[in-house]
């Protein structure tokens, strides 16, 4: 049995927390933030990497925690239909998952107001210090603290977030602020508008009291603006009270005038279907886009995953899968090779870089493509959601399967 600390509450960190658990491990999870993360973030992707253990390990019904959406369509910045085709995605929200994750695994030993600040490791066990002055030892160390992980600034200090020259405007509005007739217009779908420079997309997700029936649901936007680095970027991601923020400017703390020249854009340039959606949201977010490379994944008794490792532009929605599919490899790994740590991490570690890393390169392909290029052809298969190849995030037309890792000690 593994003594286990897992640095990260999120997504990242709890499944590999449940996972390590149930292989028997003794599994700790420290998590900075003091209080419910619940109280924003939107839609994700419902990947099966994602939703894995609720298929395989718990009573959770998944038709009862994502909305399903049939139709994936494109449309040009006056609402015509440049292309149309089905689709069999599920979305749900962050929140939704999060609470689910956290009430399998219970507030026990899920630490909060926990923030690791360093940590040093020798052959036989990783000693973590936290902000609090608290010290600790363990057998592994997995650092699951997001994209601008502290534990990455430790074992690779030259792997820093790269900005990737645009932001992304999100929002929720509730389904009953949005117009019917635009409603009725794309109930059922995830609708793309490409315009110049930009595309926004909306779909439905859960409400935040995690209902999917229809007037109770949430409508999610995500909307790309290119926003030059420098000067105009940090002006934009300083809140309110004057502090600059490096990634996310949470909803609510947008300085006003730029949630105005939004609406005012949102007007002028959207079709009506993705205009509405934006018009109607209260308090829009942003999220600066980025990429992140780890030129691996373990480094002797420390793994790092997640968003922590490798972060991915938005484009292909599977940063929350790579998380969860990160996880799920590193439980199925060490499980095969029977104590051997070292080998189980090396492996998983040469598997997930090539996943991060090719994930990174697509997702940045899209970026470019409809951000500086121009160049977005409609019905580009390339441009599908998902992990390990475009499209397999379309999940809902078969059995969901195991990890793509399939390594043991003796192949
Ligand atoms: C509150 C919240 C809301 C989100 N909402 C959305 C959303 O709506 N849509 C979307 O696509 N993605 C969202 N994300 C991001 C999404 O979860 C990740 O992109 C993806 O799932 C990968 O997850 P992760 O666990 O690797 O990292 P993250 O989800 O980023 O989680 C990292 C966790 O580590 C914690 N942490 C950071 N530093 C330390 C430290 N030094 N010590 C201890 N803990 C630390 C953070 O507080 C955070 O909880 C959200 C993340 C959070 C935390």
């Amino acid at each position: 049995m593994l003594r286990v600390a897992v640095v990260g509450g999120s997504v990242g960190g709890l499944t590999t927390a449940l996972l390590l658990r149930d292989l028997g491990h003794d599994v700790d999870v420290f998590e900075r933030a003091t209080g419910e993360l619940t109280g924003f973030g939107a839609g994700i992707v419902a990947h099966e990497a994602s939703l894995r253990y609720f298929v395989e390990r718990a009573t959770t019904r998944l038709d009862r925690m994502t909305v399903p959406v049939g139709t994936y369509r494109l449309l040009d910045g006056s609402g015509s239909v440049l292309f149309e085709e089905p689709v069999a995605y599920r979305f749900i929200s962050w929140g939704r998952l999060y609470q689910a994750l956290l009430g399998e695994y219970g507030r026990e030993r899920y630490h909060q107001g926990a923030a690791l600040a360093g940590f040093s490791q020798d052959g036989s066990g990783v000693d973590l210090r936290f902000a609090s002055g608290k010290e600790d030892r363990y057998d592994l160390l997995v650092l699951a603290d997001g994209i601008l992980s502290t534990g990455r600034r430790r074992l690779f200090p030259g792997a820093e977030p790269v900005y990737a020259g645009y932001v992304a405007w999100r929002g929720t509005v509730a389904e009953r602020d949005i117009p019917a007739s635009v409603l009725e217009r794309i109930d059922g779908t995830l609708t793309y508008a490409l315009i110049p420079h930009s595309h926004i997309l909306v779909y439905p997700i859960p409400g935040a009291d995690g209902r999917i029936d229809r007037g109770h649901r949430l409508w999610n936007f995500v909307w790309y603006r290119n926003v030059e680095k420098g000067a105009a970027l940090d002006e934009l991601m300083t809140d309110r009270d004057g502090y600059p923020h490096a990634f996310w400017r949470l909803p609510g703390r947008v300085v006003e005038r730029f949630v105005l020249e939004l609406k005012a854009l949102e007007a002028a340039s959207l079709p009506v279907e993705s205009a509405a959606v934006v018009a109607a949201t209260g308090h829009p977010f942003i999220q600066a886009v980025m990429d992140v490379e780890s030129p691996r994944m373990a480094v002797g008794r420390v793994c790092i995953l997640g968003d922590a490792a490798f972060a991915a532009r938005p484009h292909a929605a599977a940063g929350t899968a790579k998380a969860a599919e990160n996880a799920w490899a590193l439980a199925d790994t060490i499980a095969a090779f029977q104590g051997d740590l070292a080998g189980a991490l090396d492996a998983w570690s040469a598997h997930q870089t090539a996943l991060g890393a090719s994930l990174v390169v697509r997702a940045r392909d899209i970026g470019e493509s409809s951000q500086f290029r121009c160049d977005w052809r409609p019905g580009d298969p390339r441009l599908r959601f998902g992990l390990y190849e475009p499209g397999d995030s379309s999940i809902w037309t078969r059995v969901p399967r195991a990890s793509r890792l399939s390594v043991s000690p003796h192949t």
